[in-house]
């Protein structure tokens, strides 16, 4: 069947076609479509028409919350079968893929009710003659690009709010992992999406991305990815001024003061925390907590605990359940991956746990990488100024409250940070002071669709979730009636 989806209908496009790899033993799942030159500006000039002359803009915002009602429930149908064609393709955990599954049903959901209500504001303008309204309407034709990581949910913070607003989309998923983006479209068409208002071109960022964020008929591009490619789309939207939003990586403290362990529950509930935090889908996760900051009088009951539960870590294949951790996505995450742990150990950082390849035999054919963690970092090493997107924590100490909050500010980055104390005060204090965008008070990860998403710093210009996540994809227009 055919995987890209042009003006309402499924096609093969001219690009030719690529493999899709499975990462726990490399072997090819599918061959999906790719696209050329001609299937983007056939793509393009759709969502136009669809935008400029079809109904879905001037569609009552009710009925578009009902389509995105419905493939809400289509995903209830079909969680199984996208949990598990998520497994295969990224090589993350089925129970970490079924979480995902409902975790974008709960989006389709969100903006559904969100989009319901969402009428604009009367503006007081002092004259009584006057009716002066803000409304809102949708930006046009929007371009969305996604990571690898979390192909599914990463797209569904995008497709539910722009069509809830009442845009036209062209998805462009990751050339690694396009498989549960190409089911999400086969929902969308399900569910009743107009001809044209929703289609989805497969290939790399050069060849399909680039054109996509340089087009002149295009309004928006809101991408999710890396910093060096979130950049190049910025340029690359300031040509034409469209509205270019941008979700990159992160390099998260999560900061521990040794007032948050008063009893062995509660040391239990750090190191589980910070575990999970990090080694979660391989360290493979834009908000991972990468950097553990630990108060001294914890640190090495913390560093040795830690580094006692990566070893023990389960690495398998995704599918079984009794797996804790997955493969790295591809061959080339696990080089990165490679080459940071030599740059640590090169830069002096003392190796507690990991370090290398698994051993076991039924693991050779994947991309898998051990869980490792670095005590002894200090600054100027790369492990710890740049995002490795993989399984590498690294630890370092702190003496004071002021000391801890400026390790946690010391980066380029800007997306999340934890903070554990038994000290309300001292909580509200660093959490206020943090340069993040999201900030967990004995907690981390947690997030729910109705909170804003985002990144201060480089970590990205715009806010996904919430009340925000739907205005990116709005025009606000202010209707002056002099009566
Ligand atoms: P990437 O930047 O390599 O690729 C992301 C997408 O951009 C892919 O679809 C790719 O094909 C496309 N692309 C590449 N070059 C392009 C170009 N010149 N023009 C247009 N599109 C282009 O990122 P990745 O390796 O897929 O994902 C990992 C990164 O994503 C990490 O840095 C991670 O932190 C970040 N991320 C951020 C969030 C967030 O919420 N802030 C969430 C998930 C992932």
């Amino acid at each position: 069947m055919p995987t890209l989806y042009i003006d309402g209908t499924w096609t093969s496009g001219s690009g030719g076609s690529d493999e899709v790899v499975n990462p726990f033993d490399a072997s090819v799942i599918e061959a999906v479509d790719q696209a050329g030159p001609d299937d983007v500006e056939r793509a393009v000039a759709a969502a136009r028409r669809a935008f400029d002359t079809g109904p879905w803009p001037r569609t009552p915002a009710a009925e578009r919350a009902a389509l995105l009602r419905r493939v809400a429930d289509l995903l209830v149908r079909d969680k199984e079968e996208i949990a598990r064609t998520e497994t295969l393709d990224t090589g993350k955990t089925l129970v970490e893929s079924r979480i995902d599954v409902d975790d974008v049903t709960a989006v389709f959901r969100y903006y559904a009710d969100l989009a319901d209500k969402d009428s604009g504001r009367l503006v007081d303008t002092g004259k009584p003659a006057v009716v002066s309204r803000v409304v809102h309407e949708p930006v046009g034709v929007c371009v969305l690009i996604t990571p690898w990581n979390y192909p599914l949910l990463q797209l569904s913070w995008k497709v539910a709010p722009a069509l809830a607003a009442g845009n036209t989309i062209v998805i462009k998923p990751s050339e690694v992992t396009p498989l549960t983006s190409v089911l999400l479209v086969r929902l969308l068409e399900e569910a009743g999406a107009p001809q044209g208002v929703v289609n989805i071109l497969l290939g790399d960022g050069r060849s399909v991305g680039a054109p996509l964020t340089e087009h002149p008929g295009v309004d928006m591009v809101s991408f999710t990815g890396g910093l060096a490619t979130g950049q190049a789309i910025v340029r690359a939207g300031a040509s034409t001024v469209k509205r270019v939003a941008v979700e990159l990586g992160g390099k998260n403290p999560n900061i521990v003061f040794a007032d948050s362990v008063r009893t062995d529950g509660d040391f239990e509930t750090v190191v589980d925390n910070a575990v999970t935090a990090v080694f979660l889908h391989a360290g493979q996760v834009c908000s991972a907590g990468a950097r553990l900051i630990v108060e001294d009088a914890l640190h090495d009951d913390l560093v040795a605990e830690i580094g006692r539960r990566a070893e023990r870590i389960r690495l398998g294949n995704g599918l079984d359940e009794g797996t804790e951790s997955g493969p790295l996505v591809s061959a080339a995450q696990r080089t990165k991956i490679e080459d940071f742990v030599a740059s640590a150990h090169d830069e002096g950082a003392r190796l507690v746990a990991g370090g290398h390849r698994p051993e076991e035999p039924d693991l050779q054919k994947g991309f898998f990488y051990r869980p490792t963690v670095f005590a002894d970092v200090h600054r100027g090493m790369r492990v710890i100024r740049e995002e490795t997107f993989g399984p590498i924590l690294t630890v370092e100490r702190f003496r004071t409250e002021e000391e801890a909050i400026a390790l946690g500010n010391d980066t380029e980055y800007g997306l999340s940070g934890g903070v554990w104390t038994g000290d309300a005060g001292r909580a509200e204090r660093v959490a206020r002071a943090l340069r993040h965008g999201t900030v967990w008070i004995n907690d981390f990860g947690p997030y729910v669709p109705a909170a804003e998403w985002g990144g201060m710093k480089r970590s990205g210009n715009g806010r996904e979730l919430g009340p925000t996540g739907l205005a990116e994809y709005q025009e606000h227009k202010h209707i002056w009636h002099n009566t």
